[in-house]
This record gives C-alpha cells, sequence and structure tokens, in this order.
C-alpha cells in the first residue's frame, strides 16, 4: 500500500526502512505536518501516517476525505489530536498503536522526578564549570514519600510498580481499579484525597473533554504545599497559566513535564535560532524547579521499534482487508 507519511523524523525513515520487509508498502516520507492547511500533500494517497502534531479536526479530516483518503494511521497511543467523530462520518478509519512499551514513559516520568528533586539538572552544569558546591542541591528521600498516581493504565501501571520498588506510599486515582495494583498494596482513593496526601502526583489518564485542563488552580490548592507534579501524558491536562502562577506563589514546588498544551508549535523541532514567541512557555522556563522535555518519553529503541512494527501491521491489515485490531472506535 502506498503510505504518505507525516512529521517524518530521521531516525523514523530508519525504522520504517528497516522493518519494511521487502517493501511491501510504499512509503513516501513528508517533513511537514498534516493539519487542514497541509492536505494537498495527501492527494493520490489512501492512507496517511500521522504523528502526535498532527492535527486532524473536523476541517482537516473534511479535506481528506474529499481527496479520497480512506485510513489515518497514528503512530502514537493518544487520539486526542483527531476528530473521531468527524472520520466515522466520512468513513474514514483510524488506527494507532495503543501501546508499545509503557515502561519507556513510566521510566521517564521517574527520571524527571529524580532530576527535579536531586537538581541533576542544575549540578550537570555546575561541575562543568568547576563548581563542585553543594549550595542549593539538598533533595528528599523517595522512601516513605506519598506518590499520587492520576490513571493506572498500561503507563500508570508500569510507573506505580517503580515507585513501589522506591519504598513509596503509592496512591491512586482511576474511574476502573485495578487488582493487580491493589493485590501490591496500592490504595485507590477519592481525586481530592490523592491530591491532599500525595507528595508527588504523577498523571497518567489520557486528555479527554473530561480531562482537559484536569490540573488547574482549585486542584493546585487542594494539593499538599510545595508537592512535586508530572506530566508525562498530555499538555491539556494541566491549565499551564494557572501551574505558572502556583509555581510564582510556591503553592506548587516542583513541575516536569514532557508534554505541553501549546507544544505542536515547538516540539519535535530545533528552534535554537529562533525567538520562541510563546511566553507562558518561555515564562515556565525561568523557574529553577520546573523541567520541561520535548515529548520523549516514549522515545527509547524498544519502543520506537514497536510503534514501527505496529505501524507497518496497522496497514498491512488495512490493505487485506483483516479485522482492524487497533482501531479507534
Ligand atoms: P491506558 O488507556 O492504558 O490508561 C489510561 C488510564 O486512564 C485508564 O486506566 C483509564 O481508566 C484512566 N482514565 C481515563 N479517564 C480518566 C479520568 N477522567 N480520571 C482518571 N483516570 C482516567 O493508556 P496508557 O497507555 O497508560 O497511556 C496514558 C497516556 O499517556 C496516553 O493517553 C497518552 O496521552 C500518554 N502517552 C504519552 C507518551 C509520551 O511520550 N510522553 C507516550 C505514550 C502515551
Amino acid at each position: 500500500m502506498k503510505v504518505a507519511i507525516f512529521s517524518t523524523q530521521s531516525y523514523e525513515r530508519e525504522y520504517f526502512d528497516k522493518f519494511n520487509i521487502n517493501s511491501q508498502h510504499e512509503l513516501i516520507y513528508f517533513e511537514a505536518s498534516l493539519n487542514a492547511d497541509t492536505t494537498d500533500l495527501a492527494k493520490g494517497f489512501e492512507a496517511v501516517c500521522i504523528f502526535v502534531g498532527d492535527k486532524m479536526d473536523k476541517k482537516a479530516i473534511e479535506k481528506l476525505a474529499k481527496i479520497g483518503v480512506k485510513l489515518i494511521d497514528l503512530r502514537s497511543a493518544g487520539f486526542n489530536h483527531v476528530d473521531i467523530e468527524t472520520a466515522q462520518k466520512e468513513g474514514i478509519k483510524i488506527l494507532r498503536v495503543p501501546a508499545y512499551s509503557p515502561q519507556a514513559v513510566a521510566e521517564h516520568a521517574v527520571a524527571l522526578i529524580l532530576a527535579l528533586n536531586r537538581k541533576t539538572h542544575k549540578v550537570y552544569n555546575r561541575v562543568r564549570e568547576g563548581n563542585f558546591s553543594l549550595e542549593n542541591l539538598m533533595g528528599f528521600n523517595l522512601f516513605g514519600k506519598t506518590v499520587g498516581v492520576i490513571g493506572t493504565g498500561k503507563i500508570g501501571v508500569a510507573f506505580c510498580k517503580i515507585m513501589l520498588g522506591f519504598g513509596c506510599k503509592v496512591i491512586a486515582y482511576d474511574l476502573i481499579e485495578s487488582e493487580e495494583l491493589k493485590a501490591q498494596g496500592i490504595e485507590y482513593k477519592h481525586f481530592d484525597d490523592v491530591l491532599k496526601e500525595s507528595d508527588i502526583i504523577s498523571l497518567h489518564c489520557p486528555l479527554t473533554p473530561k480531562t482537559h485542563h484536569f490540573f488547574n488552580s482549585i486542584v493546585f490548592d487542594t494539593m499538599k504545599k510545595g508537592a512535586m507534579l508530572i506530566n508525562t501524558s498530555r499538555g491539556g491536562l494541566i491549565k499551564t497559566e494557572h501551574a505558572a502562577i502556583a509555581l510564582k506563589n510556591k503553592q506548587l514546588g516542583y513541575l516536569g513535564i514532557d508534554v505541553y498544551e501549546q507544544e505542536e508549535g515547538l516540539f519535535f523541532k530545533d528552534l535554537s535560532e529562533s525567538i520562541i514567541q510563546d511566553d507562558l512557555f518561555e515564562r515556565l522556563m525561568t523557574f529553577h524547579n520546573v523541567i520541561i522535555t520535548p515529548h520523549q518519553g516514549f522515545f527509547t529503541h524498544e519502543a520506537v521499534e514497536q510503534i514501527t512494527k505496529i505501524t507497518l501491521k496497522n496497514f498491512t491489515d488495512f490493505e487485506k482487508g483483516s479485522y482492524l485490531e487497533n482501531e479507534v472506535i
């Protein structure tokens, strides 16, 4: 099948070319992202393959339907950037990679916790400049601390297990409780109780209309003063303006984010020679107790290999008219 692959990074070409055995599919790579303004690039393709920064809103999907696109295949688990209702109305199938390596994202959440706590981001530069002072580097033991987990699906479960290994007390909030986690001593609580009791909160639920701006000023005020918030899930879970205020008034003690509400214009690009126009993002960058990573939670060899293999399988299933195991319904 001939597929237009959008927002392609060099490493993705390498993986696709390696696992597209016998060139089974004709893959045409575009560096451009796919959105309502760039749909013309998809002319002549029945299938397009997109990543998290490609915006498939109503307008984009209607334009794709008009030019004959029948499949939008996501190289991601999250599908909040796709208007599913419009796709269904237009008869376009949406496939995704529901699970590839939950450990990759869970481990990155832990990396953010450890860096924020022990300030490794600061000390890296200090030592290179010959500054071996311990001033302002004091952290805290994770052992015995309470960690709140919002969303205990595949990534949340992997994260809980790691934090149990540190000797933390792990409490959780989810609409569905995991029996496996309960058996390991994790206690499910009401949302407000998780907020009030946790020293660290990590977000692992999807972005939906219900979870949009889940973490806002009311929630920050309910959290323990000085607690740490980690978000490796989706930027829209946090109302960023409110997070900046909570950081400024020291209600929020640390913020570690791998995702950002307006990340489309920033992440996955080298903007080192540009002037960043997003003032809120720049404000966040001024806080010493904030670490931002550019949506790299998934970015391990193991995860990228799995994403590539499952994406290629999705193409094959669609082409052969087989059961679409990874369809978003
Ligand atoms: P999952 O579907 O396995 O788990 C999501 C969990 O969230 C489920 O248990 C669900 O019941 C729960 N949930 C849904 N709505 C909720 C709500 N209102 N309140 C509390 N819990 C709720 O998903 P997953 O594979 O664990 O992935 C979680 C999220 O991580 C994805 O939606 C995606 O946005 C994000 N993600 C980020 C990266 C990255 O690179 N940073 C990579 C992959 C996934």
